[in-house]
């Protein structure tokens, strides 16, 4: 048994102030205030010091970081995320990547999750595409999924991930994709498929969602919205997330609201409220200059053209950006980066929150998210 005394302990319905948590191996036990929790006197103690002890942040969309992508060095780049409290991580395939790179990423991946201890906070794959609209996005002119949607195309990189496969990211405007859904999730009945990098009508949206389409992709970046009258405002993904509670809006949320500007932020907070956000990095490696004007901006990335090509966020960062642009509290802002993706990609009876009997995954931050230590699956980790 170990003990974690001095704790502000982050549960989902709030604050637990002064308070110890019990785990054992690498789950939960217990918790509860330091009036009713005797610690035995030869246990193994670990010392919060009165910081806020969280659920590890759950990063569904992250494509690297640290200067290591999840396609060429996944231990790398997870031990990357991991320092900054992330337990549980998808790793994000791209649509750049060819079916051959799509299967080697999914083999390199799929080893360092069976065979390493930074593995254990690999929780399967984010397919970012590779059915998306290629007028959209980063690397949009190196999509290798433009032609026709074809099964032979398809099925090895579906069966190659599996129950892997947590999301699906597609552009539901794309011709011939219902075949495509129905494969995937005949694979992965859990699976959750995303609206991105798409400028669907609402109309387009609703007619899949029978296959379970509950997310959006980084709300308000790579989206459109094609007009039918000309001087009017037209629809498209953002605004079909913003009416359908059932959908999940993932945020991309940087230091100056670059991704999505702070106004935006708010009204997405205003509509969806914190439990249909999802806080992600999107984080990319780059090593392109940024544009003069943002060159001291520490948390984005960009391409060889100087456009914006993902960020360079971790979560405690990211968190700490959300608090900055809105007036979420520590708690609140813990349901967006830990709760609601692992509830979107079905984890929530094993990660998300502090509970007994869920896996202890956990970090210490202080009030504005500087992390002291992450502890995965009971191991603890001090961070550099
Ligand atoms: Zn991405």
């Amino acid at each position: 048994m170990q003990y974690i005394k001095n704790a502000k302990l982050v549960l989902e319905t709030g604050i637990l102030w002064d308070a110890v948590l019990a785990m054992n191996g690498n789950r939960i036990v217990g918790y509860g205030m330091t009036s009713e929790i005797e610690i035995p006197a030869n246990a193994e103690v670990i010392d919060a010091k009165g910081l806020y002890v969280g659920p590890g942040f759950v990063d569904i969309h992250v494509h690297g970081g640290g200067d290591y992508t999840f396609t060429a060095a996944p231990e790398k780049a997870v031990k990357h995320f991991l320092a900054h409290g992330e337990t549980t991580i998808l790793p994000t395939l791209y649509y750049d990547l060819s079916k051959e790179g799509f299967l080697e990423a999914i083999d390199r991946v799929k080893h360092v999750k069976e065979t390493t201890w930074a593995g254990k906070a690999i929780g399967g794959f984010y397919m970012e595409g590779p059915y998306m609209n290629p007028k959209y996005g980063a690397l949009a002119d190196q999509n290798k999924w433009r032609g026709d949607i074809l099964p032979a195309m398809y099925e090895d990189v579906v069966d190659a991930a599996g129950i892997l496969a947590k999301v699906w990211a597609v552009a539901p405007e794309r011709e011939g994709l219902e075949s495509f859904l129905a494969y995937a999730k005949k694979v992965n009945p859990n699976v959750m498929f995303s609206v991105g990098h798409s400028e669907a009508n609402p109309a387009q949206i609703q007619k899949l969602k029978k296959y379970g389409i509950g997310l959006q992709t980084h709300c308000m970046d790579a989206t459109g919205r094609v007009a039918t009258w000309a001087g009017t405002r037209a629809c498209g993904p953002d605004e079909y997330c913003m009416t359908d509670s059932d959908m999940y809006a993932e945020i991309i949320c940087d230091s100056l609201g670059i991704h999505v500007n702070p106004d935006l932020i708010r009204m997405i907070l205003k509509i969806k409220g914190v439990d249909k956000i999802i806080l992600i990095t999107d984080s990319f490696v780059s090593h392109e200059q940024a544009p003069k004007a943002l060159r001291h901006v520490t948390d984005l990335v960009f391409d060889h053209k100087g456009d914006l090509n993902g960020s360079r966020l971790t979560m405690d960062v990211a968190c700490r950006n959300m608090m900055t642009h809105t007036n979420c509290g520590i708690a609140q802002t813990f349901l967006m980066a830990a709760r609601n993706p692992a509830r979107a990609i079905g984890m929530e009876d094993e990660i998300g929150t502090i509970e007994v009997g869920k896996k202890a995954n956990l970090v210490f931050v202080d009030d504005m998210f500087h992390v002291d230590t992450v502890i995965l699956e009971g191991k603890v980790l001090r961070q550099v």
